[in-house]
């Protein structure tokens, strides 16, 4: 089929909830991806932070062929070897104790949200527990969490939200301690915001908020599902501050393209949930067990988050060029492979024309172009995207 009629035919039949780019997309080799026509794309947009080993990965296709041929699922009533090995690799690789896998990141934002007020429960009796989040923050579309996710305009027509979500401001640790009373439950945040515009958190607020925590007996959430698995050079984001979370959600780059996301839990957090608190038909089947091993596996082997150390600087440095370069450019910030630059500009135009010349990046936020590429990029592709990316800056 044609483009032109695979774009009809699922614009005819699909919920119009995306304004998609006009391109069919059809197969992908290491950090390149192919459309129907065989146009080439360089993608520093990874599947939104997802395709961390790069398209095509044969070791990692092989091992997901193998278990298809073997067994996808089985239900959470039985135990399954790769998903055992999954928890044991997972709870080891980030010092947690306990892990549930979900199917996507949503899901396991809802886990740790009902985790947090099952916690409450447990901590006092009481039902009316308050969860602080953070302004411009994201964790998902589902009820729950579109409730913690801070941006007014994603929540307008669904009201009204759960009860209890208080918004403090990112970074500023004292509006953090003013929305706390006895019935804080817990704080929930991402290391690095991702969708809200790439903001790393910094040292002073992470330290800040743990000790809150501790003092007043709530939990601490991380939400890694972006910032997380080897993209700022640790396996997750918070291992650069020395700080432990109670709780903390993570997927997209988890499975390599296979639905999986989980939200684990720490110490006094680990056993809050029993037998009939929590539960999903497909979460952590055998697939997606095996997605997740062979990832931490390869991740692992190929000295992942030593790559992207080793090559972020570069990209820094060449984001850095472009900011003193161009007048539209205005700032760079992020932390490894999870970069932004802010644009006085419309982002998507950058981007649309980027698109013509094989080149895939994304927006977050309203005036941030975002880099999320395969963590396995290597300096000549940053100059590729660097060349591309300024071309289509200097026609617009
Ligand atoms: C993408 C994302 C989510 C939601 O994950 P899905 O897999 O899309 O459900 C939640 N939190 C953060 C920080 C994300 O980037």
């Amino acid at each position: 089929m044609k483009s032109d009629d695979i774009m009809r035919m699922a614009e005819d039949h699909l919920i119009h909830t995306y304004n998609r780019y006009p391109i069919v997309l059809d197969h992908g080799e290491g950090v390149y991806l192919y459309d129907v026509e065989g146009k080439k794309y360089l993608d520093f947009g990874a599947g939104i932070a997802v395709f961390a080993l790069g398209y095509n990965n044969k070791e990692f296709n092989d091992a997901i062929k193998a278990q298809v041929d073997k067994l996808v699922h089985t239900s959470n009533l039985f135990y399954n070897e790769p998903t055992a090995e999954a928890a044991e690799a997972l709870t080891e690789a980030c010092g947690m104790d306990k892990v549930f896998f979900t199917n996507s990141g949503t899901e396991a934002i809802e886990g740790a949200l009902k985790l947090a007020k099952k916690f409450g429960f447990e901590r006092d009796g009481r039902t009316d527990h308050e969860i602080i989040a953070m302004d411009h923050s994201f964790h998902g579309r589902s009820m729950g969490a579109l409730a913690l996710t801070g941006n007014k305009h994603y929540q307008e027509a669904f009201g009204p939200m759960i009860p209890g979500i208080k918004f403090a401001k990112y970074n500023d640790l004292e509006s953090v301690k003013e929305l706390i009373n006895e019935k804080t439950v817990a704080i929930i945040m991402e290391t690095v915001q991702g969708e809200g515009g790439i903001y790393p958190a910094n040292r002073e607020f992470i330290e800040g908020v743990r000790a809150l925590c501790d003092e007043k007996d709530m939990l601490l959430i991380f939400d890694e599902i972006q910032c997380g698995m080897g993209r700022t050079g640790k396996l997750y984001a918070f291992e650069h501050y020395g700080v432990v979370p109670d709780v903390m959600t993570t997927a997209k780059a988890l499975g390599q393209g296979i639905p999986v996301g989980a939200f684990l839990a720490r110490g006094k957090a680990a056993d809050v949930l029993v037998p009939g608190d929590h539960g999903s038909t497909y979460g952590g089947n055998p697939l997606a067990g095996t997605a997740v091993c062979t990832t931490l596996r390869m991740f692992k082997e190929r000295k992942l988050t030593e790559h992207v150390t080793e090559i972020a600087p570069y990209l820094e440095e060449k984001l850095d060029e472009l900011v003193s370069k161009y007048d539209c450019v205005t700032a760079r910030r992020g932390k490894g492979l999870i970069q932004g630059i802010v644009v006085n500009v419309t982002p998507s135009d950058i981007i649309k024309k980027c698109l013509d010349k094989g080149l895939i990046l994304f927006t977050a936020g309203a005036d941030v172009i975002r880099f999320v590429p395969p963590l396995i990029i290597e300096k000549e592709h940053v100059d590729e995207m660097i060349d591309k990316l300024s071309e289509a800056i200097e026609e617009l």
